[in-house]
């Protein structure tokens, strides 16, 4: 049997690369489009002499060609609150255009492709936990609206696709998601939080800290997304882990997991910061059997070794 071969967009960031090694690990041989902006190839340097793994600097917003893949994993995107203002322009243009130009190899090849959304299409969420049929309380034109609105257009162009041409789609919201290879600046909560208690600075929670996430640790989200990839379902599903914590709580349990006697520090919440998120999973449940596994101490406990090395 011919050798599969996978198409990862994004592939040098948090995710994608984690992607990567799962995707090897299943058999495929896996090529890598990423601009560089916010991924980073030191997430990739363990596979630099891998036979099967390939890396091309590419800017998916321009029309690009890697050959002949058999699944296109569009994964590319500025995705954390501080990375997505700076680089506003950019989200907008790689959710778009570059959403057209991955949607474009997946037909071209007719490959199968995954896309990963964002519980952001949720906005700040007037249903609780959200269930892939709530429509969301997005703001259009606030701060976050460039990601918000970008990841709404990605979903939009994804479903065009399978409905006009036929793509065989996945679109897969992603929930708070956490793990190794995060950067430690990249503003993220548990990026932060860690860095801070390792090197014995404040806590800055934002607020008053009741607002909650739904905190998945990276292998199994990693998980789910495999699952939703042989799956037969178009329409969105919710990847997160259900159990829900305020991000006073989330910081109570670095300090005990890192063991830091740092202080908690409050500051300004940022304008349409989500006061509550937790996914539904009944659909990733029922359809793919999919259960994460990792509880938030158990993961922080196992980022731990890498948090403290980028810390130091
Ligand atoms: N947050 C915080 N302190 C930080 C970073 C983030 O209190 O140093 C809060 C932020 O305001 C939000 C939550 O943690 O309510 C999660 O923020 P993050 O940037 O990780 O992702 P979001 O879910 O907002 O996209």
């Amino acid at each position: 049997m011919n050798q599969q071969r996978a198409l990862v967009t994004g592939g040098a960031g948090f995710l994608g690369s984690h992607l990567c090694d799962a995707l090897l690990a299943e058999g495929y041989s896996v090529v890598v489009a990423d601009n560089l902006l916010t991924g980073k190839l030191s997430n990739l340097e363990h596979l630099r002499n891998e036979p099967c793994f390939e890396f091309q600097q590419i800017d998916i917003n321009e029309p690009f060609d890697c050959g002949a893949v058999n699944y296109v994993f569009h994964f590319a995107s500025p995705a954390s609150p501080v990375d997505y203002a700076v680089h506003g322009m950019a989200t907008l243009k790689v959710g778009s255009l570059g959403t057209f130009h991955a949607l474009d190899i997946a037909h071209k090849y007719g490959a199968k492709y995954l896309v990963s959304s964002t519980s952001e299409c949720y906005g700040d969420p007037l249903q609780h936990p959200q269930k892939e049929t709530y429509w969301g309380n997005v703001n259009p034109i606030g701060p976050r609206s460039v990601y918000d609105e970008a990841k709404r257009f990605t979903e939009a162009v994804t479903m065009a696709y399978h409905r006009y041409h036929r793509v065989d789609t996945r679109i897969a919201r992603i929930f708070n998601t956490y793990g190794p290879r995060m950067q430690l600046n990249d503003g993220r909560v548990v990026p932060n939080f860690m860095k801070q208690a390792l090197r014995g600075d404040d806590l800055t929670v934002y607020g008053d800290g009741s607002q909650t996430r739904s905190f998945c640790y990276v292998s199994d989200e990693i998980d789910g997304f495999l699952r939703l990839a042989k799956a037969d379902e178009h329409l969105p599903v919710n990847i997160g882990n259900p159990t829900e914590f305020t991000i006073l709580e989330c910081a109570q349990r670095v300090l005990a997991v890192t063991g830091s006697k740092s202080k908690i520090r409050y500051e300004a919440l940022p304008q349409d910061d989500p006061k509550q998120r937790c996914p539904d999973i009944t659909k990733a449940r029922t359809l793919l059997g999919w259960e994460p596994k990792v509880d938030l101490e158990t993961g922080l406990r196992l980022s731990l070794d890498y948090f403290r090395k980028e810390a130091r």
